[in-house]
C-alpha cells in the first residue's frame, strides 16, 4: 500500500491501528520501542523486526508480538530462526536482502534502529515506499545525509528523529517559522570521562567507556559517547535533518540530560524540550505522531533536581568532537570517510585494539588519508556513498596497527 508519511496522513492513521516494523528490534532502542509498542496495546501491531545474528531474542520478540516476518541479517543464522519460528506465522527471512525485505513490508512506520551505516540500505528501503521513518540509526545520515534526504523528499517519507536532542529541536521548531532560526543547540552530557584529564583518558578501558552517566545506551553509542564523536554525529545529523548550515549549530555540555535539545529565535527567544533521559520519550512520540502516548514512569522533577548546568565542550580534550565539525565544514564525502573511520576505530578499541585517545586519531589519520587521495568529492548516489564508506574502511584497517602502535 501507498503510505505517504507527510503529517496530515499520520493524522488520518491515528484513526486506526499503526503497523509497525522495527529495524534492530533486539538492541537497545528496539527494546524500548517495544515497551511503548506493548503499552500502546491495539494502537499498535508489529509488521516485521529484524537483529543481525541474535536468534533467540529475534525469536521470542517475533513470537510476544505476532510479527508477520523476521529478518536476520547474518545468512548464516537463517536456518536456526527458521526452526525458532516454526509454526508460529511468522515468516523467517536470512541475510541483507531480508533486511530490505522487512524494510518493504506495508508498515506506517519503520523505526530504524539498526546501529552503524549497515542500516542505510534497509532503510533506504522503508523512505523509497514512503513510510514514516522513526529514525535513530544516525550513521545513515551522517554517511549519505544529502542522498537520504533528497531520497525521502522524492517519497514524500516523514522523518521523524528519534535521538533525543533532535527530536527536542523538532518539537521546539514548532514554535515559530525556519526562517526566523537563529541557531540550534543540541546538548550533550559529556559522557563518563566529562572530568577526566587528557592523561587519565590515555588509560581509559571499554568498560570505563560503556558506563553511560545518564542513558542507558548500545555499545558503539556508548563509545560515541564517550569521546563525544557522538555529539559531533548528532551535529551532521541535525545539519539533513533540518537543512541548517554548520555556523548555526552549537553544543553545549548539560551534565543533567534535562533539556536535550533548543532552538533560539531571530527575536531573542529560546525554545528548549525537557524530559527525563528515557529514549522512549522520543520514541513514543515517533510512533504515534502528532499523537501524543502517556508516559508511563516517573515525571520530570524539577525542584527535585535543582541545578541545570551548562558549558562549552572541550575539542582539545574530546578532538573527535572538531574532526566531526571540520568533516561537516568540508562536505563532500568527508563525513561519510569520518562515519567509517570511526566505526572501525571504535570496534578496534571495543576489542582491546586500540587506546581510546587512537579513536579520534586513527579517524583524523584516516580523514588526512582519504583527503590525499582525492576521495573526498560529493557522492551522485547511494552506491557511490557505500563505495567510499567501503574504501574508508579498508584505509582505517590498514592505519590501525601504526596509529595503536602510538602512545596517543
Ligand atoms: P544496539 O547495539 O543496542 O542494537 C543494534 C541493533 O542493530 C541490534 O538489533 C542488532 O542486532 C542490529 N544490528 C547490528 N549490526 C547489524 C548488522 N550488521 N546487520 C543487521 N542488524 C544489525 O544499538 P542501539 O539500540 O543503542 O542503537 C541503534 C541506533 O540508534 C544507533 O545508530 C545509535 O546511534 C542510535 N541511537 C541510539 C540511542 C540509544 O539510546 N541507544 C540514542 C540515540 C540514537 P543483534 O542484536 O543481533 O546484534
Ligand atoms: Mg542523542
Amino acid at each position: 500500500m501507498a503510505v505517504r508519511g507527510n503529517v496530515r496522513l499520520n493524522a488520518e492513521q491515528s484513526l486506526r491501528t499503526r503497523r509497525v516494523t522495527i529495524l534492530g528490534a533486539t538492541g537497545s532502542i528496539g527494546a524500548s520501542t517495544l515497551d511503548m509498542i506493548r503499552r500502546g496495546g491495539d494502537r499498535f501491531q508489529v509488521e516485521a523486526v529484524s537483529a543481525h545474528n541474535n536468534v533467540a531474542a529475534l525469536a521470542k520478540i517475533a513470537r510476544d508480538t505476532k510479527a508477520r516476518y523476521a529478518a536476520i541479517g547474518d545468512a548464516g543464522a537463517y536456518k536456526d530462526l527458521k526452526e525458532a519460528l516454526a509454526g508460529t506465522g511468522t515468516e523467517a527471512g536470512g541475510g541483507p536482502e531480508a533486511l530490505v525485505e522487512a524494510a518493504l513490508h506495508p508498515a506506517e512506520v519503520v523505526v530504524a534502529a539498526i546501529s552503524g551505516a549497515i542500516g542505510l540500505k534497509p532503510t533506504l528501503a522503508a523512505v523509497s515506499r514512503g513510510a514514516t521513518i522513526a529514525l535513530a540509526n544516525k550513521e545513515c545520515l551522517v554517511c549519505a545525509g544529502a542522498l537520504f534526504m533528497r531520497a525521502a523528499a522524492a517519497a514524500k517519507a516523514n522523518v521523524l528523529p528519534v535521538d533525543s536532542e533532535h527530536n527536542a529541536v523538532l518539537q521546539a521548531l514548532t514554535a515559530g517559522r525556519r526562517e526566523d532560526v537563529r541557531r540550534v543547540i543540541l546538548t550533550a552530557s559529556g559522557g563518563p570521562f566529562r572530568t577526566w584529564t587528557a592523561e587519565a583518558m590515555r588509560g581509559a578501558t571499554p568498560a570505563q567507556a560503556l558506563q553511560h552517566p545518564n542513558w542507558s545506551m548500545g555499545a558503539k553509542i556508548s563509545i560515541d559517547s564517550a569521546t563525544l564523536m557522538n555529539k559531533g554525529l548528532e551535529l551532521i545529523e541535525a545539519h539533513h535533518l533540518f537543512s541548517l548550515e554548520p555556523d548555526k549549530l552549537d553544543v553545549l555540555v548539560h551534565p543533567q540530560s534535562v533539556v536535550h535539545g533548543m532552538v533560539e529565535f531571530r527575536d531573542g527567544s529560546v525554545v528548549a524540550q525537557l524530559g527525563v533521559p528515557d529514549m522512549r520519550i522520543p520514541i513514543g512520540m515517533c510512533l504515534l505522531w502528532p499523537e501524543r502516548m502517556d508516559w508511563p514512569a516517573g515525571r520530570l522533577d524539577l525542584a527535585q533536581i535543582a541545578n541545570l548546568t551548562f558549558s562549552l565542550p572541550d575539542t582539545d580534550r574530546f578532538p573527535a568532537l572538531r574532526l566531526a565539525r571540520e568533516a561537516l565544514a568540508e562536505g563532500g564525502s568527508a563525513t561519510t570517510v569520518l562515519n567509517a573511520a570511526n566505526e572501525v576505530a571504535v570496534a578496534a578499541f571495543a576489542g582491546g585494539k586500540l587506546s581510546f585517545p587512537g579513536i579520534a586519531a586513527l579517524v583524523g589519520h584516516t580523514l588526512d588519508a582519504a583527503r590525499g587521495r582525492g576521495m573526498m568529492k560529493e557522492p551522485q548516489n547511494i552506491e557511490e556513498a557505500l563505495g567510499v564508506d567501503h574504501i574508508a574502511r579498508s584505509l582505517a584497517h590498514d592505519l590501525l596497527p601504526q596509529i595503536a602502535a602510538k602512545a596517543f
